[in-house]
């Protein structure tokens, strides 16, 4: 891992000393899993689900905030069976799916959700002349239920379809009151008025944090990254992480405004265990 300064590395030391008062937050795509082509094969690492339950009783809770919805990270994160594993320590593992809108808790274990925006449906129809209009027909169209996402990835010139989206897809999105999110190669479509910073505010207030870490990768991402500027702001020790994955090439929307920044998923995980092993 690199701290981007001595200041920061104080920073990750101080929340090992206070691991018993922090909330661990973390996006899943791109952050525990890796980003591959076909996003429904993106299965956690595969060491993740023991450094969890290692964490877990190290720390006042585990939080997943993903724009993904809840029922596919717990699939994909094969997070039933770590709540399993969890129960003894005591530990919640929380899973905020959607942006926020739906969460999912390893006590609970039922998914709670908004019914799908007012707009969405009328947007979802007109998505196809959208897409044929801006030479895009070959996009893939994922349909999350609270959201649409239209993911370039696979098509043959991913980068120029998607910067040819963005424009229109965000005129549309806001003819019906939606708000729209870009990231890698995907724009997604959903209602406004959530984001992952107010999950972290949410995550804190809640649990009555004194610390948190949060670690993601991308533009989505940003809003968390802002929310522990805040509470740093308020006196909470926080940890900002930016995982960069070899498809990043380089470079990360969130990597100038991170902590440290670590190698994917595996140096994310790498990072968790050490923080577990700091506390002991
Ligand atoms: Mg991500």
């Amino acid at each position: 891992m690199q701290f981007a300064s001595a200041e920061a590395e104080q920073k990750y030391a101080t929340l090992a000393a206070q691991l018993a008062e922090a909330v661990i937050a973390f996006d899943f795509d791109g952050t525990v899993s890796p980003i591959v082509e076909d996003p429904t094969q993106a299965h956690i690492h595969p060491d993740a689900a023991d450094v969890l339950i290692e964490l877990a009783p190290k720390v006042k809770a585990l939080a997943v905030v993903t724009g993904r919805p809840a029922r596919q990270v717990l699939a994909l994160g094969g997070l039933e069976e770590v709540a399993d594993r969890l129960a003894a320590s005591g530990t919640e593992l929380l899973v905020h799916g959607q942006y926020g809108n739906e969460h999912w808790t390893s006590s609970h274990r039922a998914i709670i959700g908004p019914r799908p925006p007012v707009g969405l449906a009328t947007f979802l129809r007109e998505l196809p002349k959208l897409l044929r209009d801006h030479g895009a027909s070959e996009a893939y169209v994922e349909e999350k239920g609270l959201a649409v996402a239209v993911h370039t990835r696979r098509v043959s010139d991913p980068q120029a379809t998607f910067e040819r989206l963005l424009e229109p897809m965000r005129a549309a999105a806001e003819a019906h009151d939606l708000t729209v999110e870009p990231g890698k190669q995907v724009i997604e479509v959903r209602a406004p008025g959530m984001d992952k910073g107010l999950v972290i505010d949410r995550l804190v207030d809640t649990l009555g944090a004194k610390a948190i870490l949060f670690a993601g990768d991308d533009l989505g991402d940003i809003e968390a990254f802002e929310a522990l500027d805040a509470w740093a702001a308020e006196g909470l020790v926080t940890l900002k992480v930016c995982s960069l994955s070899p498809s990043d090439a380089g470079e990360s929307a969130l990597q100038s405004l991170a902590d440290v920044v670590v190698d994917g998923p595996e140096g994310v995980i790498a990072l968790f265990r050490s923080l577990a092993h700091a506390s002991s």
